[in-house]
């Protein structure tokens, strides 16, 4: 297949099968956790509308489930039920209402899910276990494979009844399809099985069955892992040779692409701040090279001119930008009209959609506080015009001045520092931590052009506040510091505070006392070490930086610690230090079995709970005019909670 290797304009339309695209920017598929009861909520609604109205060009749902078998969490779209008509129909008309076109993704996740739900045997091509689930599979017999393929067909046909324009067939992240795909969990030795002709069978009776169903009129797309990642998993070559079958069947509109497997690789398929951008787009440069329909390429896009870039270069036609389209919802829009300052940065922190996914709970994003809340109405300002005065520059500070002047007040900010962005400035100066400063250049940005004062090194007391005469005062002073008891007044133990933000520069054996379990200790182990420190981490918990497994940084993180030689203790106390003139002795107690042991370092480095810094406040608890008082300076928490209440106060005024 010869083609045309140069890429289009990011604004340039595209026909897919019998539709045609706006510009070449998409909403891919991703789970939301909104579905209640297995059906579309208004939370779905309002969430895939902003993207619409934000410019998305077409938006691929989370996964419809297509069989009763399938329930791997609890909050999942329940397509074979028909009640979901309703919900599909409101659903589907506002996201048209904007020009956008919406596809349903269409799976069953075989044996990466869970009997929890369904109190059923979990279905897939052989009995081998997903290694996160861990539960053995029935192998599914000709019996439950047409009961599959019929199902896939029955969801189809109600998706295009209920508005959607067609559907998108998951064989990627978590499908009994990629399952029937990948030689390691595809041990069969009847007509599904064998050859990748074989293996491939079930996805190509799939296909021809829901494009029977839905006819020519409608999209029908397919998800294809590149490359699980795994052993047995899904290799590129053979991704090639079944896209191009695939296309020579003429069966499918598009093709989408993803790199990794939602269980055991799932740091590939979101792949977390430390990776690089466009790690994957070696799947849609060979794909592309290899059909002739369109290739949607996924790859970490969070700036415009990635975007721009990728298609340039020919190797996707449409990007997929789901991160980028949740921290900002007008990511297209602006990608489309150039105005790249504009754009609110995901960061790649993971911390609020996939770590609040995992939990349970519905996704949210770091940056943009209205995510997964867009169905709550903003009520109009209780006092329209009024001077606020925010103390505080930090996340919190800033995005409380954001929206205050986005919502019309007269807004001034005032922070000690030299410089806004409070501790983020620090964090971001970490190894792979860099991305963290976008929080801070965009919420600036936003504050400028929204037409905030902001005034850097000014400290504030009662007086000033009340001189300044205003009407709303937002407190966001952050938090400092504890010094551990053990510490003493030793100069070699030093916060990690210290550290990041250039006070300390920790030398030799440096031990990382850290109680927090996410990115400050191992943040701070990498930087040093980087700067030749010998580095040890010690925690109290089972493993060091226990919270980064929810952000899928855990694997990057073990990986750059064993090539930096940095060392992990896990399971202890320090009990005490002796400090000696030229380097002091740390006592460690295993809290598991009380015994102690000593470990020599040059300096220490405490990653602990700081206190916040709330004396303005206090001070302020008589005053006439409303205060609030947000994020650290309530009590110390993470950046999300910090911008989630800055917004929330400026609403609040
Ligand atoms: Fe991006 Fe973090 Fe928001 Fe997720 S939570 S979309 S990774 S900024």
């Amino acid at each position: 297949m010869l083609r045309n290797m140069a890429g289009p304009d990011p604004r340039d339309i595209l026909r897919i099968g019998p539709a045609t695209l706006r510009n070449r920017i998409i909403f891919p598929a991703h789970l939301t956790n909104f579905a209640v009861d297995g059906k579309i909520t208004d939370q779905h609604i309002a969430y895939y509308t902003a993207r619409a109205r934000g410019g998305a060009a077409m938006i691929v749902t989370e996964e419809h489930t297509v069989h009763r078998s399938d329930r791997p969490y609890e909050k999942l779209i329940r397509g074979w039920d028909p009640d979901v008509l309703p919900g599909y129909r409101r659903l589907t008309d506002a996201v048209h209402r904007h020009g956008t076109r919406i596809v349903a993704q269409l799976n069953h996740n075989g044996a990466q899910g869970s009997s929890m739900y369904t109190g059923r045997a979990l279905w897939a091509p052989g009995p081998d276990p997903d290694p996160l689930f861990r539960e053995v599979p029935i192998t599914v017999g000709d019996r439950e494979i047409a009961e599959l393929i019929d199902g896939y067909a029955t969801v189809a046909t109600r998706c295009v009844e209920g508005g959607f324009d067609g559907v998108e067939i998951q064989c990627s992240q978590a499908s009994i399809l990629r399952a029937f795909l990948a030689p390691g969990t595809n041990g069969r030795a009847d007509r599904y099985g064998g050859d990748l002709g074989g293996r491939a069978r079930l996805l190509v009776e799939v296909v021809d069955a829901v494009r029977a169903a839905v006819g020519p009129e409608h999209v029908v797309g397919v998800r294809l892992s590149g490359h699980d990642g795994t052993a047995g998993g899904i290799e590129l070559d053979d991704a090639v040779r079944v896209a191009r079958m695939l296309d020579e069947r003429g069966a499918v509109d598009y093709l989408s692409t993803s790199i990794g497997v939602a269980t055991e690789t799932l740091h590939l398929v979101e792949a977390p701040m430390s990776t690089p951008h466009g790690y994957s787009l070696f799947v849609p440069a060979a794909m592309r090279a290899a059909v002739s329909v369109p290739v949607v390429g996924v790859g970490r896009f969070t700036a415009p001119q990635q975007v721009r870039t990728a298609l340039a270069e020919g190797v996707c036609d449409l990007v997929g930008a789901v991160r980028a389209q949740i921290a900002d919802p007008e990511f297209a829009a602006k990608t489309l009209a150039g105005r790249d300052a504009e754009v609110r940065p995901c960061i790649g922190c993971n911390q609020e959609c996939i770590g609040r996914v995992g939990l349970g709970r519905w996704i949210g994003c770091t940056v943009n506080p209205r995510a997964g809340r867009e169905s709550t109405p903003l009520p109009a300002p209780r006092m329209p015009g009024s001077r606020v005065l925010v103390v505080g520059g930090g996340p919190a500070g800033l995005q409380a001045a954001a929206t205050s002047a986005r919502r019309g007040h007269t807004v001034t900010l005032c922070e000690r520092e030299p410089w806004t962005g409070g501790q983020i400035r620090g964090a971001a100066t970490a190894p792979h931590r860099g991305e963290l400063a976008g929080i801070v250049t965009s919420l600036e940005a936003e504050c400028t052009r929204a037409g905030v004062e902001i005034r850097t090194g000014i400290e504030v007391d009662a007086d000033f506040v009340r001189a300044h005469r205003p009407d709303a005062v937002i407190v966001a002073t952050g938090a400092r510091p504890q010094r551990p008891a053990w510490a003493g007044d030793s100069a070699k133990v030093v916060d990690v505070r210290d550290v990041l933000e250039g006070r300390a520069e920790p030398e030799g054996r440096v031990l990382v006392v850290d109680d927090l379990g996410f990115h400050q200790a191992t943040s701070v182990a990498e930087l040093l070490a980087g700067r030749g420190c010998a580095v040890t981490v010690c925690t109290g918990g089972m493993i060091v930086g226990q919270d980064l497994g929810l952000t899928l940084d855990m694997d990057g993180w073990t990986r750059r610690a064993h090539a930096a030689g940095i060392t992990q203790i896990t399971d202890v106390m320090v009990t005490g230090i002796v400090d000696a003139d030229d380097a002091m002795d740390v006592s460690l107690v295993d809290h598991r079995t009380g015994t102690g042991r000593l470990l020599v370092a040059d300096a220490v480095v405490v990653v602990t709970h700081q206190e916040p810094v709330d004396e303005l406040w206090k001070k302020l608890a008589d005053s006439s005019f409303p205060v609030f008082r947000i994020g650290d300076a309530v009590t110390p928490r993470r950046a999300h909670n910090a911008i989630l209440e800055g917004d929330a106060a400026a609403i609040a005024v």
